[in-house]
């Protein structure tokens, strides 16, 4: 028997897949998806790979067949059927390797951990200034240094400097491996099956004083019992000494037992029970049920208001699939991973489920996912990453708060969370239903033409009304004279809530990197005509960019629209707000929530329990409060500068405006007490903003799909972005112009419109100077095929040192 290895690369760029024999010993053991470690190359270095396929059969020459040499994992499979089958189509989908794919479907942490060195072996005078320099640090450092050391110094040139390095024989490359297992284990002892060896051993130490130790450890324990060494040490008051020297006489036994740690106390919890559905719950139900019932399942769009009950919709379709012996994973955004929405489902289901997300250890998160492959829990949640978890018969996938951007991978494979569930509830024949209370506009188009199942909750559970909205005109504050964040209407509102000892939430939508430049007078946002999306402002040479179509313009000294002269910049941070909020409301406690105050493993969570606590009177953060928490003493919520998000620079913008101020207006009167949200906008007539205030997602969506269709952006069209990445700006500039070239040249053979090149919105990153283009097109399938092409002209041309990262967007 053979297998087919997929060796785990170092540099994941390439698969290498080869053929291994199966040791006879092993034929029973080896299947797909097994971890193994294979001799690999001319020397036989060890290598870890995962077993893809077996054959009967192989093309390699009998004297020329290695063999596998070890098999890992206690001999089970680390991939189910169905995770490899996704990883494979991810691969095809998402344009990377094989082994990038199983990177990011296994348990993080899991892999054989190899670095590799770069070692200095001779000299020789004649080096290049930069083979020179590298040779320099390997010297300095004495003689060998990490390869990721190197690649922090020298950056993207690192491979090529290498390269050239060794060829001139003067470093070569070397690898040490280390295994971690993340297990905690348990020591546990019991009595020796021999019976004559126990009773000498008891006699003995029953005469020898000098035993009284061991005499206790022996009758401690029963027969057949076996205890941990902590409790033993307790019960028979002994230190280690005795149990190591009974251990060595084998009078006792050891065991090492694996320990899968909890990451939540049960006893924490008080169970729940489920609500009787209201008339909306219960008819989602129903469909739910229906839909999961059938073969040929339709994902699901559950599109209900905050405060609807979605979750508790949830929690019961579960109940439902695994009283059917099925399992469930439930899909959250990182930034709303609160106590609060695991304490729903813990206080529900108990030790049936589990919980995995970033601040947990790679040990404990490596025990849920050992959980989910032993049968001990049905249920897992967790952010895009739990989607992986190995369950043996899932049935259903839940994608709550379906629209938000932490389900787009930022690393390769740069997958979107939707498209990978939506395959795997094919492959599983699990059913996928996304929550949202704002989906985003493609999914929202899907569902209405009837590509996925739309089931809708219009009404809040408690009764309780939808708060009321007021917008502020804050063109009309400047022509008041005030020039403050706060216009006198919401300052009026917080002076009143800080009265009545009722909390008050402001936020700042802030996302991105962007500022743009606006009127204060009309409120017009300087837009590309041709791209429809607000410029950029660029500090450094003053001018306003598209970052579509890289058109570059001046910033005009008067608005073009009114002439007036209030042309300024945006961009407003948390602490600015922080001082003017103190300075206005000096009696009110004041808590500020942003990148700076949440670093540490719970600065987050920490922040959340205070203000939950009633330790504050007002909270201020970007969107990263908006989430999924309940506090039912809010009752106002400002929202100081919708228009941030309203001029992002990119076509979803107003939809990514709408969905922050729904999300953060959600926020207020969740509890008893009625809730206030206050809109504050140069921008009131804007679609987003009014729909918004009006709480009209239907109305919203009606007439954003008007304007995509006109601009033929998506759903009308299909969008692919190439990032042109490079250390030196003019060769980045140079190959984004090239690819640029090419594109135009084969655009209309091909169907396609092709959209700059442009700075990207993040002109320099990591020491890497930053282009893009994009490729709209109405043929999904064309478009990658021309992109694709067009790229590969285009690396013929161009340094070696520039990237080429390509994402499919829509
Ligand atoms: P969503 O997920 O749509 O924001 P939730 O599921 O959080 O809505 O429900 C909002 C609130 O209503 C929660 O406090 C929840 O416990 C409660 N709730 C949900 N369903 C019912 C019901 N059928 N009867 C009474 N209360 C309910
Ligand atoms: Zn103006
Ligand atoms: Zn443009």
């Amino acid at each position: 028997m053979y297998a087919q290895v997929i060796i785990d690369a170092n540099h994941a760029e390439v698969d290498r897949v080869f053929d291994y024999r199966v040791p006879a010993q092993w034929e029973e053991e080896v299947c797909v998806g097994l971890r193994v470690m294979v001799p690999f190359g001319q020397r036989n270095t060890k290598r870890e790979g995962y077993v893809i396929a077996l054959t009967e059969t192989t093309e390699v020459p009998a004297g020329k067949i290695k063999e596998i040499v070890e098999i890992l994992d206690e001999g089970r499979p680390i991939l189910t059927p169905s995770i490899l089958e996704l990883a494979k189509w991810m691969k095809k989908e998402y344009f990377c390797t094989l082994n990038q794919c199983l990177q990011a479907v296994m348990p993080a942490g899991i892999r054989t951990k190899s670095v590799w060195y770069a070692e200095l072996t001779g000299q020789t005078a004649e080096l290049s200034e930069k083979e020179q320099q590298m040779a320099d640090v390997l010297i300095e450092q004495g003689g060998a240094v990490p390869l990721r050391e190197l690649e922090q110094i020298f950056g993207n040139r690192t491979e090529y400097i290498l390269r050239c390095l060794q060829e001139k024989k003067v470093v070569r490359l070397h690898q040490k491996t280390t295994r971690s297992t993340y297990k905690k284990e348990k020591r546990y002892v019991s009595l020796t099956e021999n019976e004559e060896l126990l009773i000498a051993a008891k006699e003995k130490a029953e005469k020898d004083k000098r035993l009284a130790g061991q005499l206790r450890v022996l009758s401690a324990i029963c027969p057949g019992e076996s205890i941990s060494v902590e409790e033993l040490k307790e019960k028979a008051t002994v230190t280690d000494s005795p149990i190591h020297t009974l251990l060595q006489k084998g009078i006792l036994v050891e065991q090492r037992r694996q320990e899968k740690r909890d990451v939540f106390q049960l006893e924490d919890y008080t169970p729940t029970q489920p609500f009787y559905p209201t008339p909306e719950q219960a008819q989602a139900l129903t469909l739910l049920r229906e839909e999961e019932e059938k073969e040929q399942k339709r994902p699901v769009l559950l599109h209900g208001v905050t405060g609807s009950g979605k979750t508790e919709i949830y929690m019961q379709l579960i109940e439902h699939v695994i009283m059917a012996g099925k399992q469930a994973i439930v899909l959250v955004p990182e930034i709303s991973l609160t106590p609060q929405i695991m304490e729903r489902f813990i206080s529900r289901f108990g030790k049936r489920v589990s919980v995995t997300h970033s601040r947990l250890s790679l040990g404990e998160r490596l025990d849920q996912w050992r959980k989910a492959r032993d049968g001990e829990i049905s249920i897992i949640i967790g952010p895009r990453s739990a989607l992986f978890m190995p369950f043996s018969n899932l049935g259903v996938i839940v994608m709550d708060e379906c629209h938000e951007s932490s389900y787009i991978s930022d690393v390769t494979p740069k997958y979107h969370t939707r498209e990978v569930a939506r395959k795997l509830s094919e492959l599983t024949g699990a059913l996928l239903v996304m929550g949202s209370a704002t989906p985003d506009i493609d999914s929202y188009h899907r569902a209405v033409t009837g590509e996925f199942l739309l089931l809708q909750l219009k009404e809040r559970t408690k009764g309780s009304t939808l708060p009321e909205v007021f917008v502020t005109d804050m063109r009309k504050e400047l022509e008041d004279g005030n020039r403050s964040a706060f216009g006198l209407p919401l300052q009026q509102a917080i002076r009143e809530n800080l009265e009545k000892g009722q909390q008050t939430m402001l936020f700042l939508n802030r996302r991105g990197y962007s500022t743009f430049v606006s009127c204060r007078k009309c409120g017009e946002a300087l837009t590309c005509p041709s791209c429809n999306v607000s410029y950029t402002y660029h500090a450094s040479d003053k001018a306003l960019v598209c970052h579509y179509c890289g058109k570059e313009v001046p910033v005009p000294k008067t608005c073009p629209s009114c002439g007036s002269h209030y042309i300024r910049y945006f961009g407003t941070g948390t602490q600015k707000i922080e001082e003017e909020t103190r300075r206005l409301f000096p009696e009110a406690s004041v808590l500020r929530m942003d990148a700076d105050t949440t670093t540490g493993k719970n600065g987050h969570a920490r922040i959340l329990e205070l203000f939950g606590k009633g330790k504050a009177d007002i909270l201020i953060g970007t969107q990263m409060i908006a989430k999924g928490h309940d506090f039912p003493n809010v009752t106002l919520v400002g929202i100081l500068a919708a228009d941030l998000s309203l001029n992002l620079g990119t076509y979803q913008a107003a939809e990514t405006c709408f969905q922050l101020i729904t999300q953060a207006a959600g926020r207020a009167g969740r509890g008893e007490l009625a809730g206030r949200v206050f809109i504050q906008t140069y921008q009131p007539e804007n679609h987003a903003i009014r729909m918004a205030a009006a709480q009209d997602y239907e109305g919203f969506y009606q007439e954003e799909i008007l304007l995509r269709q006109a601009m033929e952006y998506p759903p009308f069209s299909h969008i692919f972005s190439v990032l042109i990445t490079g250390e030196m700006e003019q060769e980045v500039i140079l190959a984004a112009q090239r690819l640029g070239a090419y594109m135009n040249h084969y655009a209309e053979r091909a169907g396609c419109t092709v959209v700059g090149p442009a700075p990207a919105p993040l002109p320099k990153f990591r020491g890497e100077f930053r282009w893009q283009i994009f490729a709209k097109g109405t043929d999904a399938d064309r478009l990658k095929a021309f992109v694709l092409y067009t790229v590969e002209q285009t690396k013929k041309d161009v340094s070696r040192e520039i990237r080429f990262h390509l994402a499919f967007l829509a």
